[in-house]
Formats: C-alpha cells, structure tokens, sequence
C-alpha cells in the first residue's frame, strides 16, 4: 500500500482525488492482484492503478472508444461531431457572438437565422427551423398544426423509437386525434382519400426508421400524398428521422430517402435530427414552405424548445462542411465510412501483431441511430475467443479510455471502422492488459 502511494507516477494523484479515495483504490487493485494466480510485475500494478485512478477521476459523461461497429450508436452519444466545427463553437461559447444581433442593422436579430440560409441551400426548402431534437420537433409541428384536429397516418408507420417515443402517443398527448389508414403492409390513396374530414389539419407520414416490413406490401409514394395535400389544402409533413442530406449509395449502402428528397416531393415540412446520417450536434431540424415554417416559429413552444449557441454554432460549421465532398469527409461519420476494407485489414493485422491471442476476422457493422435498420456495413474486427467473453468485454470497459466490444459466438470483437485510427495503439494496449489475466 505505501509503496503504492509514494511511487512517482501514482503520488500526483492523492491531490486530484484526496488521500482516502487513492487508498481505497488502491485497496481495489490489491485485491484484484490477490485474486490473480500470479502476481503482474510491480510496473503493470502501477499502470492498473494509475487507469483506475484516471477513471475514478473522470467518472461522470467521459469518451469511450466505440468497438461495436455501430456507427451511431444511441448509448454512445450517436455521431461524433466533426473536429472543425469546435473551432467556430469554441469562440462562439467562450466569447460573446451575433447570436440574436443583426450586425449589419444593429438590432436584435434573430438565433435561427445563422442556420436556416445554410439549410435552404443544402436542401432546397425555402425555410428551416431548428429544435433540441428530432422528438421536439415532432412536437412542435403537432402541437402548432393539429392540436384540436385530425391527424391521417398509415398503420405502417406507427412506430416507437428509442427512449419509449411511440407517435401514436405523442399524438395523443399533443391534442391531436390519430386516424389510422391503410394496414400493417399496405396502404393505398383512396385510404388516405377516405379519412379526410373536414377536421383534418395534416397528413404524416415517418420514415419506419428501425424496422423493415417485406413481401406483400404497398405503400403510397409521398409525391402522390403530396399532391393530395395540395389538392385539399391540408399539410403533409414527413417525419424522416435520420435526416441524410447525402446519397449514401456513395459509401456502398443502400439508397436513404434524403431530404433533399423529400423536399423535391412537395412535402411541406420535414423533420430530422442533427445528430443521426447528418453527422452533427444533437439538436432536431425543420425545413419546409415559408407559410408553414413561418406558423411554427410563431408558436410559443418554440421559446421552450430552443437550442443553445454552442449547437447553434457546431450544426453551422457542420453544415459549411457538406460544400465540397473533401470538406465532408471531415466529418467522422463519412470518413468511417469510407475506410476501405484493405485499410481495415492492415489496422487489424498491426493491433494482432501486438497481442498474441487475438485473431483478424470480416464482420459487419451497422448504422444505428433507427436508420437503415437492415444494412450491414462489411468491415473487420480484432477478434479474442475466450471462455467468458462478458469478463473480457467488461474488463475492456473498466480501462481508460473504456472500450465497447461487441460479443458473437463467444467472441470479444473490436470492430474497427468505429475506431479513429489514432486509438489503435491504446486498443492494442487495453487487450494485452486484460488477457494478463485468464478469461
Ligand atoms: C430518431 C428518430 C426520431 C427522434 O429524433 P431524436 O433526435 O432522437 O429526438 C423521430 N422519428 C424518427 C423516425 C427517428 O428515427
């Protein structure tokens, strides 16, 4: 113990933790070092320690490196955001800024100006709004537009995503009354047709977002629903979840409804979150018609659902990014996906090298975030059979930085394409470290 509190790499921590906490973290290791059929030379315990004390000290919201190949992955904050875009915020957060200043009037102007004339040029609508997330901005459009009033949405889009958001619920609890068209797989116009009343304020549409229904079904394309709003005066809004602004086909993935897209139909409002396909801050986005965008910012939910300069800031800059393709691989997301798989394999036969136990095997990734629910992402994995892979996995997670695996067919898996290469060597390090022990 008192070797252990006086050793130079440990000593410097009694202040960042207090005297009793290093002791009894220490105490933790001993036992760990007890338990152990060999005891780890003193330089390994030392290193265990120091991680833990690391952890210790950064317990609260801390990064975690993201084996699981799931690239947006809701447990681990969804997209990572751009590192470019810190440069804006960061002099937006730590100064004062034009957030609600006109600096060519000098007067008060308004917050989501900044990023609406962004969002008109990428999307091709002639407006856009900005909310805390994709939930609220379902909230808002509901509330403003059909509180009091009908609803028509197709039963094959009555979902629930992550959190317990079910849409049917959140209807209800907006004052909107729900009527239901079409069956579980189909669904034509003359269903939509028929459940027009003269108490219907909006027809929705949402992207199923997390499931898939196959074989017998049909579906009514939202240009023709569209159409019939226009034909009726009745809004059409989509509720389109993951929000990719780009073809992902480019990247090898299925075709995603983009909102470019959706805006081309002639849907008049179309909510998205910031931080699913487009790679940004958290933060829920609307773009649509002038009249319609126009209601929504008049509604005095809005003041309750306004995001803050820091998001503010980073969806701009992330923004600004979508101007060139090369500009837009500085976003994580699409520089993960177009890691080749040669580079993947090299990465993963360095990181083996370095531990014997490990193996390189292909897996399969997946998007995450309620999109492309059934695309696999080819890629490949450091891989460690072991007899209990839980206690490997949570071994993994207990280092500093923690490291998320995925577990299949009694596998620990590190898939790589989540992985910024920088990390690498850490991986390398983390697995050594928990194989010294047997699992
Ligand atoms: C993700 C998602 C939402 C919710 O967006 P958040 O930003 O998580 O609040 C709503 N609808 C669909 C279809 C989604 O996929």
């Amino acid at each position: 113990m008192n070797r252990l509190l006086e050793d130079p790499s440990v000593a410097p921590y009694e202040l960042l933790v207090g005297r009793d906490a290093l002791r009894e973290l220490i105490g933790v290791e001993l036992d760990r070092v007890r338990a152990a059929e060999a005891v780890p030379p003193f330089e390994v315990i030392v290193q265990r320690l120091v991680t833990r004390v690391q952890a210790h000290a950064s317990a609260g919201l801390r990064d975690v490196i993201n084996a699981t190949g799931t690239l947006l992955h809701t447990n681990l904050g969804r997209a990572p955001i751009a590192p470019p875009a810190f440069d804006d915020a960061r002099a937006v957060a730590q100064g004062y800024s034009n957030l609600e200043f006109d600096l060519t009037a000098g007067e008060r102007g308004s917050r989501y100006d900044h990023t609406s004339d962004l969002l008109r040029r990428i999307t091709g609508a002639q407006d856009a709004l900005v909310v805390n997330n994709g939930a609220a901005a379902i909230l808002l459009i509901l509330d403003t537009f059909a509180r009091g009033s009908e609803v028509v949405l197709a039963r094959n889009q009555l979902i629930e995503i992550g959190g317990g958001f079910r849409l049917p619920e959140v209807l209800a609890r907006s004052g909107a009354q729900l009527v239901e068209v079409g069956t579980t797989n189909k669904v034509y116009l003359r269903d939509y047709e028929r459940a027009l009343s003269p108490r219907t304020t909006l027809l929705m549409r949402s992207h199923q977002s997390n499931f898939a229904i196959e074989g017998f079904v049909d579906d009514v394309a939202p240009a023709q629903l569209a159409a019939l709003g226009r034909r009726t005066g009745i809004a059409l809004v989509e509720d389109l979840g993951s929000g990719a602004l780009v073809d992902l086909r480019e990247y090898g993935l299925p075709h995603e409804r983009t909102v470019q897209d959706a805006v081309a139909d002639g849907v008049s409002l179309v909510a998205f979150s910031a931080d699913k396909l487009l790679g940004g801050p958290q933060a829920g986005i609307i773009v649509g018609t002038r009249a319609h965008v126009a209601r929504l910012r008049s509604n005095p939910l809005v003041r309750a659902l306004r995001v803050d300069k820091v998001t503010l800031a980073l969806l701009g800059a992330t923004l600004r990014l979508y101007a060139e393709p090369q500009s837009r691989e500085a976003i994580p997301l699409f520089r993960m996906l177009a890691q080749t798989g040669d580079d993947l394999q090299a990465r993963a036969l360095r990181i083996a090298a370095e531990v014997p136990a490990a193996t390189v095997v292909d897996t399969q990734g997946r998007v995450g975030g309620g999109s492309l629910p059934q695309a696999r992402i080819a890629s490949v994995a450091v891989a460690v059979a072991c007899a209990q892979p839980d206690a490997l996995a949570a071994r993994l997670r207990q280092g500093s930085p923690p490291i998320v695996a995925r577990i299949e067919q009694g596998c620990v898996l590190l898939d790589l394409r989540t992985v910024e290469p920088k990390w690498d060597p850490a991986l390398a390090a983390a697995l050594t470290d928990a194989l010294h022990e047997p699992v």
